[in-house]
Order: structure tokens, then sequence, then C-alpha cells
């Protein structure tokens, strides 16, 4: 159920020159929402053929590659769709579409998100021009290559026996638990950070870590790196400003969690499969 396997899409940032077909499945970002066709149950992005009935101006279109052998877009957008489509965030989309098509949802959003914020290079002012080759643009002036950024983090549920320990960011809704989760600063690797971002939220000391799997989290542009580890050492003392608590859970009175679409949720249901087992 995790996306661990090859995956139904094949990516490729050049388009065929048959791609932009009746059937091409277009996501159509508007306002940074995706509009979608719920006629199905589901939500789909808009195919083509729809998407020629909106009476909407297209700002940047990307090819993104094949989902199925259906060539899939990127679109920015703005103006009225047509009656009968509905527009959802992601983490409206979360849970409510399969996944490749959320991830790939997420994917055409940060492309575009992209594409907007590197108008002009970062350097020199000049205006970025489409890379010859990759998915990246390339200052004519000073040639200061941009791709789309990714910001690696480690998530992490620490366990001490049968129990683990869920936190609650001093930012979320009441009574919602969850593992801890920091970003990789440079320089750093991954354990490293592990270890940093457990003892500044929590003051513990772990040992043990084990890599579980990754997810791409577009809350705007994360890479979520899933880990187990055991509690080594120490007593829990919670970051200012950003744990609001801290507490060793057992199976029998789990608070709220994250559900399984999320890497979080997804640590702690492979943690309580381990004790049953
Ligand atoms: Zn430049």
């Amino acid at each position: 159920m995790w996306p661990n396997k090859p995956d139904d899409f094949a990516a490729n940032h050049k388009a065929p020159a048959d791609a932009d077909s009746g059937d091409a499945w277009y996501f159509v970002f508007r306002r940074g929402e995706l509009i979608c066709n719920t006629s199905q149950g589901a939500p789909e992005p808009v195919t083509a053929d729809e998407f020629r009935w909106f009476d909407m101006e297209v700002r940047s279109k990307h090819f993104l590659g094949h989902y199925l052998n259906r060539p899939c877009f990127a679109v920015a957008a703005k103006g009225t769709m047509a009656e009968g489509y509905v527009t959802l965030g992601l983490r409206g989309l979360l849970g409510r579409t399969n996944q490749s098509l959320f991830y790939l949802a997420g994917r055409a959003q940060q492309i575009i998100e992209w594409h907007e914020s590197h108008e002009f290079c970062g350097r020199c002012g000049t205006g970025m021009e489409e890379h010859a080759q990759d998915r990246a643009k390339q200052c004519p002036s000073c040639q200061l290559i941009s791709y789309p950024r990714l910001s690696p983090s480690i998530i992490v549920l620490i366990t001490r026996g049968e129990e683990m320990l869920l936190a609650r960011n001093a930012a979320w809704p009441n009574g919602m638990y969850s593992t801890l989760a920091g970003f990789v600063e440079p320089g750093e690797s991954i354990e490293q950070t592990l270890h940093r971002e457990v003892k500044e939220e929590v003051a513990l000391d772990v040992t043990n870590l084990q890599y579980f799997g990754s997810q791409s989290w577009p809350f705007p542009n994360s890479l979520m790196l899933g880990f187990h580890a055991q509690y080594a050492g120490g007593d829990i003392v919670c970051q200012e400003g950003e744990i609001a608590d801290a507490q060793w859970f057992s199976a029998t009175n789990l608070p709220q969690i994250p559900p399984k679409t999320a890497i979080s949720g997804w640590l702690i249901q492979e943690f309580l499969d381990q004790l049953e087992k």
C-alpha cells in the first residue's frame, strides 16, 4: 500500500509530439487548488477535451509524463471553470483519490510553484530560460541553473519496549499526537538530523535507527524519510514554542493519531503490527 515500488507513472519533461491529445489529463491548478471531475466518485483531473470548454486562461503548462500510457500535464490557469466541477487543495485530495494520482497532483503543483517563483535569476535578476536537457531553468546571463527544490526531512517514531513516544505540535488541533519530524540542515547526514531533532524537540537520546520508507509530502515540497528508533536515555523536555506535549503511549491508550495516508500514521501502524506478531 505504501509507494515503495515502481509507479505506474513514467516521468518525462519533454512532451512527445502527440502528447497533447484529447484524453490527456490536465492537472489544472487555480489559486492553489486542483480542478477535479468527481462524476465517477473519486476526484480525477480533467481531460484536455473537458478543459477546452472551460473559459480559462492558461498561465503556464508543463508536461509531466505518462500515467498508464495517458499523457499528463500540469496547467496553471485563471478564470472561470465550467459548472459541475470542484476544486480541491492537495490536503483535500489526500485519501480521497488513489495514491498515484495524489502524488502526481503534488508533482504538478510543485512544478507550477517552482516555475512561478523562478521567473528571474536569483543571482543577477535576468529572466530565466528553459534548460536545454533537464527539468531546470538556466540564466542566459550568468548561467545559474535552478532545479525544482525539495526539502528532505526526517520523521521518527521513538519506541521504548511496547510504548511509543508521540508528541503534539503547538500549532495542531487539541488531542492530535504524532511522530517527531524535522528538516535536514546543510552539512548533516540524515542520521545526524534525526539525533539533533529528537534532542531539540524532546531532549531524548535514541539508538538503533531503522529506516522504513519515504513519502513525497507536497506541503509545500518535503521529502519525508521515515524511521523507527529506540529510546536510549533522558527525560522528556518539550521544546518551547514547538512541542506542546509529548508522552509515552501504549497500544491500549492511543491518542488521536494521523491516518495511514501520512507516513507518520504508517510508522505508528507498523509498530502496532509488530507488537501483534
Ligand atoms: Zn543570472
